[in-house]
Order: C-alpha cells, then structure tokens, then sequence
C-alpha cells in the first residue's frame, strides 16, 4: 500500500510511470475513416480537464493491474503447468479462476430471480431496477480477439454474451478454450446471422438463410440452441425480418443500451470512456471481436464493474428461458 501511495503520488496527469508511452501512442494510426469517428467524440480532443484526470487514474490503475497478470503470466510458464492469471494465492488453497478467486466479480443473481422475457418488441435494456450489467460482444472477426475475451473470462469469472457470425473461423478455432465456458453457462452464444448483412435489404429466403445458417452452424459446432435471442447486424430489422427471425424461434432481437463504439478500431482510451459511460445498471452494452484494443483494457473494464458494484450476467441469467 506504502509502495502504491508512492507510485501514485508521482503520477501526474500527462503520464503513467512506466507505461504511459505505450498506451496512449501505440494506436495513434488511424484511416482517415477512424479519425472522423474518434473527432466527433466530446472526450477525444484533449486529455485535459476532470474527466481525462479521472480516465487518467483509472489507466494508472489498470497499468498496475496489467502489469500484475504480465508477471503472474510470465511466472506460469516456467513454474505452474495451471492456468493462473489473476489469483495470486497458492492454487492448493483458494481457486485460481472462476467466480471464487480473489480478485473475481460479483456472482450472477440466483436463478429464481430471473424474470419472464418482456416480450413485445426488441430487448434492449434490462428491465427493472438493479445491479446487472449485460456485457454483449459481436461478430468474431479476429480470433485473438476471441482468444483474449474467452480467457479474460476464464481469469475473472465477467459472464458474457458472444452473438456469433459463424462465418469467421474464429469460433472454430476457438471451439476447445470456448466450449466449456459455454457449457457452463459463464459465456451464452447468440445467433447474429451466418456473415453479417443488413437484413432489411434483403428478400425472405435470404434472410431466413442467414439466420438458419448461423442457427445450424451454432448448433452443429457448439451443441446448443441460441434461441430467443438474436441480434440484427447494424440493429437494423423491421416487421418482415423480425417474422422470419420468429419463423426460427429467434423472438427476442436484442439491441443495447450502450456501446464501446469499438466495431472499427478506435483507441484504448476511448474504449475505456465509452465502458465509463455505459456500465451502467441494467444496461446491454455492445463491443465487438474484432479489433485488439479492447483486449488492452480488461483491467480498466474490471475496475469500473467493480467500482459500481456491478453483477455482469448473460441474458440466460436474467430471463426464463423456455426455448
Ligand atoms: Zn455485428
């Protein structure tokens, strides 16, 4: 704690000891596509004021953080033949990963608390009052990207929902670390079509095609039905697409209350504003399988969770689930 006070008293607000450089110049390249989204963020122009000294000490924290699994990381693979990335007691006495390690997040509220599907319409808040936060993660475009978010799962006990284009290989590829997190309910799939297009330009047949392909493909490779949910690609769906979906069973589209704006790639920081925003209670946030940054920032995600007392769920810890 001395050893902290001291660190974080020589932490000024333009750099982190150690780490500064790294994190905020390492994804300053950007298409001009990029730099347009990122400049008509409030928060992108200037890393001043209060809200950027806040953004700053939260890096701070997740660079401690970060460079706590680095180490643990590192002295697994010389000594300890079992994953054990964020626990740092010996395995022996307390669990190394899941909801009991140390350093884990909330567990997931009883199953007799959850509710009846609301129905009537796209889900995109969890309804009621709470402490729930649905963290919802698309499209599988990168497969480290899958990687990383399966294994921060498996490090910090978050509960996830992956809406899946089986079109990418990363959900093969990804099959053994991902199946078991699956089975055990920590990490739900939904159906978010076969490879991503926009529903509503498109004819029945198509439609149904993209959304029974993806159904068949979950089903064949993960054993498991996804239905109600589904997610629409771009949230974009209409009466004609939302009857074919149902055609499937797929009933629930489920849109967000919030997102980490990281569909195309976008800075670390920005991530970390958008999740500071968006965590929120009862909120579905939206982030994506694609790009790397995101996958830089799991200390900064944690915290946040973790500072508003946040329960992560996947929509099956929330509702009854009569599929
Ligand atoms: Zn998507």
């Amino acid at each position: 704690m001395v050893r902290f006070a001291a660190v974080a008293a020589e932490f000024g607000n333009t750099r982190i000891p150690g780490t500064g450089s790294r994190v905020p110049t390492s994804h300053r390249k950007r298409t001009p596509k990029h730099r347009a989204g990122v400049a008509s963020s409030p928060f992108s122009a200037s890393d001043r004021g209060p809200a950027a000294s806040e953004l700053n000490r939260r890096r701070f924290l997740g660079a401690l953080a970060a460079a706590t699994v680095a180490g643990v990381g590192a002295a697994r693979l010389v000594v300890d033949p079992q994953p054990r990335t964020f626990a740092q007691a010996p395995a022996a006495r307390v669990a190394t990963s899941g909801p009991t390690a140390p350093s884990a997040l909330l567990p997931p509220p009883p199953l007799g608390a959850r509710v009846p599907l609301p129905g009537g319409g796209a889900l995109s808040k969890i309804p009621g009052q709470g402490d729930l936060l649905a963290l919802t993660v698309d499209d599988g475009v990168n497969s480290e990207v899958v990687r990383a978010y399966t294994q921060f799962a498996k490090d910090t006990g978050i509960r996830l929902t992956f809406f899946v284009n089986g079109v990418y290989k990363s959900w093969t590829e990804n099959l053994d670390m991902l199946r078991p997190l699956v089975d055990s309910g920590q990490i739900q799939l939904g159906n978010h079509t076969w490879s991503h297009p926009d529903l509503t330009t498109l004819p029945k047949d198509q439609i149904a095609q993209q959304i029974g392909r993806n159904d068949q493909f979950l089903k064949k490779t993960y054993g498991i039905g996804a239905k109600p949910f589904w997610r629409p690609p771009y949230g974009k769906h209409n009466a004609a697409v939302d009857a074919v979906a149902a055609d499937f069973g797929y009933t629930v589209p489920t849109l967000w209350s919030g997102s980490l704006s990281d569909s195309t790639v976008i800075t670390e920081d920005y991530i970390v504003q958008m999740a500071d925003k968006y965590f929120t209670p009862q909120s579905i946030v939206l982030g994506h399988l694609n790009h790397q940054p995101v996958t830089h920032v799991y200390p900064q995600l944690v915290e946040i969770i973790r500072d508003r007392d946040l329960r992560t769920v996947t929509l099956n810890d929330v509702f009854l689930n009569n599929t």
